[in-house]
């Protein structure tokens, strides 16, 4: 893999790069988001050395053309990011001889999620040189991420470097006591990280909706709370590793466990605190009403205050982190979802595979 941070001048001036990213996030949240700040550094070094900048991205799951799912709201966002102007291509008009464009939504074409050969090889045409800084798309095999970089010289970006280098960090020089906090809603997301820890880790805090299939695979009732059926054989063998911790009480409404209790909150701080390493993916209740956010909210706060190395992602975890991003040196916060429960449960990426 060679690094994009690594190339001198000469090998950057005066070329075209395609860069792809990963704008696939709400227009709301767009100037606040991790995904889009993330690349600014990569755009600004690759201008920086004298080079033009093609921003490849996908959005949503369109059909085809779909004028909601264009990227063009994102030229205006990019452009007041980084006060220059960012010039948007459809695919219908050319190109123009722009330091920064943005390609259209490359879904709308039916190569990209193919991860089609002769596509890749038009896309790669329109550059001299290829970078990956889509850490969280580089779990899907598209065109744009894997075929394109049999077709142009390919590196790694500023954002995905920083991303393997944290994950990387957590998952094999991890200083102990490690402790790996799990919430969230689907358990079945999240087997393939448990298998991959269950004897790196020291303590699991299981959290959220998979605490429940914990408790049904211990025939415990649950009422109306979420679950996932198919889970059982594999929360049943779980059941026997010292490792997991289970809450002891929690917040229910109407049927429905909602969060942790305030004694687990306080059990699993004690143990947070004495953490050298914290890996957290999933909230630890239904945090979207306020009402039930607060165990998330304390567990944040104690991995803010301890002083171990924490990895942080997830959707909606990483946006439970939104207002403390960048200022806490031993926090990673990692733009991937899918991509980083892949990588921390040891599978290679099939878009960073390509890059080797
Ligand atoms: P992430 O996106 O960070 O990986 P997940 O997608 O696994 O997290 O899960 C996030 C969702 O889990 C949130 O929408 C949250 O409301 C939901 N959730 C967590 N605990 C519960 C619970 N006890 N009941 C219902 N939903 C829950
Ligand atoms: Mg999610």
């Amino acid at each position: 893999m060679i690094f994009l941070r690594n190339l001198s001048k000469k090998e950057i001036f005066g070329k075209t790069c395609l860069l792809r990213v990963d704008l696939n996030v709400s227009e709301k949240e767009a100037k606040n988001s991790l995904r889009i700040l993330g690349i600014l550094p990569t755009i600004k070094f690759l201008i920086g050395n004298g080079a033009k900048v093609v921003i490849l991205s996908h959005r949503g799951r369109p059909n085809g053309f779909d004028k909601k799912q264009s990227l063009k709201p994102f030229a205006k966002i990019l452009s007041s990011l980084l006060k220059k102007p960012v010039h948007f291509i459809d695919f219908k008009k050319g190109f123009k001889n722009s330091e920064i464009s943005l390609l259209e939504n490359l879904r709308f074409l039916a190569g990209e999620e193919k991860n089609d050969k002769k596509f890749a090889k038009q896309l790669a045409s329109l550059g001299d040189f290829f970078v990956n800084d889509a850490f969280s798309v580089s779990h899907r095999n598209a065109a744009s991420v894997s075929a394109i970089t049999k077709f142009l010289p390919s590196y790694v970006g500023l954002l995905l470097e920083n991303e393997i280098k944290n994950l990387s960090l957590a998952m094999a020089k991890s200083k102990k006591p490690l402790v790996v906090i799990l919430g969230g809603a689907k358990i079945s997301d999240k087997i393939g990280l448990i298998e991959n820890f269950k004897n790196k880790a020291d303590y699991f805090l299981i959290g959220g909706g998979i605490a429940h299939n914990f408790l049904l695979a211990q025939g415990l009732p649950i009422g109306d709370s979420i679950f996932e059926e198919k889970t059982i054989n594999f929360t049943k063998k779980m059941l026997k590793n010292k490792k997991i911790i289970l809450p002891v009480d929690y917040i229910i409404k109407d049927r429905k466990i909602l969060d942790i209790g305030p004694n687990t909150v306080k059990y699993y701080s004690d143990i947070i605190k004495n953490a050298k390493t914290i890996i957290w993916n999933g909230p630890m209740g239904y945090f979207e009403n306020k009402k039930f956010a607060k165990g998330s909210k304390i567990i944040k706060g104690a991995i803010l205050n301890s002083k171990a190395f924490s990895v942080v992602g997830g959707g909606e975890t990483a946006s439970l982190m939104s207002n403390v991003k960048g200022q806490m040196p031993n926090v990673f916060i990692s733009t991937g979802g899918g991509a980083m429960l892949e990588y921390l449960a040891g599978k290679k990426l099939p878009g960073i595979k390509a890059l080797k």
